[in-house]
């Protein structure tokens, strides 16, 4: 008899687990496979490793930001190609290979405080924030700049802050900063963001004409505050406006 209640109890016991059997917690919490993993490693390996973008983790972070979610979703199936796409009110996500070359071209360490102009999608300062300790980031467009930032919060780049704003002036309360990257087309460098650069810091400006081909610079500050221009290669960015 005794034998008997305690084999019920055993059954009852079983048929409480849980089947199939959970052996890493609730499946729900387990995050669902990434479809376009592939995709984003073929995109490293066709257009930017074969570039000549060595930083390997330049390189890791273009492998790991999810550059779909980035775009509309009428886009996501092109987010991978090897161009620029619409994100809405005349501007655009850069092509893949742009980014990847104008964060390398800032070389970002660690411990580094970025700034971006034009947060756009947010893709850029995506990319910059699992490189650096803190983005900093100004978009003009106030629709672009509030989707951005909700978009950075729910994926979770947490060291990203966005601001609604003119960014030709740069962000004098957060100055100074190890790096600058604009991604929109002033015709002339910005004096404020000249001003903003730490000593030893970069700044990565296409500069030139509107709606032309412009040229990507690369201004360094050395410790006594002198700057050094290169000049890296002809691109074609969307024009640096004005608040008017
Ligand atoms: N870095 C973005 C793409 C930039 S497109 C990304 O990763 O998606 C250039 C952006 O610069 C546009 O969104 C445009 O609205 C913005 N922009 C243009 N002029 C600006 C200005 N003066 N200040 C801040 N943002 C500006």
């Amino acid at each position: 008899m005794y034998t008997l209640i305690r084999s019920e109890v055993l059954w009852l016991l079983l048929a409480l687990l849980p089947w199939p059997p959970r052996f890493c917690g609730p499946a729900g919490e387990q995050a669902p496979p990434d479809p376009y993993t592939a995709a984003r490693e073929q995109m490293v390996a066709e257009q930017i490793a074969s570039r000549d973008i060595k930083d390997p983790r330049v390189l890791a972070a273009m492998r790991q930001v999810p550059r779909h979610l980035f775009v509309p979703a009428d886009e996501r199936a092109s987010a991978y190609e090897d161009r620029p796409l619409p994100i809405g009110y005349g501007q655009t996500i850069s092509q893949p290979y742009i980014v990847a070359l104008m964060t390398e071209l800032a070389k970002p360490k660690p411990t580094d405080r970025a700034l971006e102009i034009g947060t756009g999608s947010g893709y850029q300062a995506a990319i910059l924030s699992k490189l650096v300790a803190e983005v900093h980031s100004i978009e003009i467009v106030e629709p672009l700049a509030d989707e951005a930032r909700t978009r950075l919060a729910t994926l979770g780049f947490a060291n990203v802050v966005c601001r609604t704003g003119d960014g030709y002036n740069g962000w004098l309360e957060k100055a100074p900063f190890d790096l600058i990257l604009v991604t929109a087309a002033p015709d002339h460098v910005p004096p404020a963001l000249v001003a903003q650069l730490r000593p030893g810091g970069r700044l990565v400006i296409p500069v030139g004409p509107v709606f032309s081909v412009q040229e990507l610079l690369v201004i360094e500050k050395d410790a006594s505050g002198r700057t050094r221009t290169e000049q890296i290669t002809p691109v074609r960015f969307v024009p640096l406006r004005r608040k008017d």
